[in-house]
């Protein structure tokens, strides 16, 4: 990256997936150190991330079926304190173009984000932050972060909880929850993601599917991460949700996420 070029950061919590097919567990007591080396392995820093000396790290073991390419979770929560306001205040918000929160500690979110728009406030159009937010669980608590985001991100999940079978349909009813102006995206599996836009205008792109079906566990981090990218290099919102589309189409076609690039 070149030198001043501003970067995206994401506010959010790391798990460790130990999928039933590798070849080696981790080491015991390994799994703090082994996150930190994958992140960097990835090209991911993480300056920013809280060190907590003490606590269980987030784990899942997922059994993932190389027939159908599914996957079965079975999530053990960890005990580390979720990232804070306070936190938070040490990052230098001049740095970045993006910043995207996963909804979990809503009322700490909240103050992020507003901390973010006092500072968009006394910059020039071209300097500010973009917000965007991605609401996966269920959860009712998480729901006001929907109405703060410039990009939200919602899950099937969330939209099946209420009620929604399709994302076109999910987003007709839930568009009244964003604020005015923003767009609001809904990614759906093998359907593929429906966006609708700041003017209202409805986008929508297919799934590629792989040829074959090899493991969809994080497709839907994939494809938030690509449409942000593709977003926060002025895409239009058409293009970016088929790179998304396109990029996580190609992960569930490989193990890990190796090879994506
Ligand atoms: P997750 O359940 O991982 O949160 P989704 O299942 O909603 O995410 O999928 C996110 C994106 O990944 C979809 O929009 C689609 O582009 C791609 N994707 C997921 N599953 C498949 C699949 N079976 N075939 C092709 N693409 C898929």
């Amino acid at each position: 990256m070149a030198a001043g070029e501003k970067r995206i950061l994401c506010v959010g919590l790391v798990c460790l997936d130990v999928i039933s097919v590798v070849e080696a567990f981790p080491a015991e007591d390994s799994d703090t150190s082994f996150v930190l080396d994958d992140l960097r392995r990835y090209g991911v820093d993480a300056r920013h991330a809280v060190r907590q000396p003490a606590g269980r790290l987030p784990a899942s073991i997922v059994i993932a079926s190389t027939s159908r390419g599914t996957r079965t979770i079975l999530h053990a929560g960890g005990n580390l304190p979720d990232v804070t306001a306070r936190d938070f205040e040490r990052v230098d918000l001049s740095q970045y173009k993006w910043i995207h929160w996963e909804a979990r500690n809503a009322g700490e979110q909240a103050a992020m984000v507003r901390r973010v728009e006092r500072h968009n406030q006394s910059r020039p159009a071209g300097e500010r932050v973009r917000i965007s937010v991605e609401v996966e669980k269920p959860r009712e608590e998480l729901l006001p972060l929907m109405a703060l985001g410039h990009v939200v991100f919602i899950s099937k999940d969330l939209a099946q909880h209420f009620g929604y079978r399709s994302a076109a349909e999910a987003l007709r009813g839930l568009r009244h929850r964003v604020q005015p102006g923003a767009t609001l995206i809904c990614a759906w599996a093998e359907a593929g993601a429906d966006a609708v836009g700041p003017d209202g205008e409805l986008v929508h792109s297919d799934a590629f599917p792989p040829e074959t079906l090899v493991d969809t566990l994080g497709a839907g981090d994939t494809f938030n991460a690509a449409v942000i990218f593709a977003l926060a290099e002025g895409k239009s919102l058409q293009d970016a949700l088929t790179f998304g589309c396109r990029i996580a189409g190609k992960k569930c076609g490989i193990e890990g996420f190796d090879g994506i690039v």
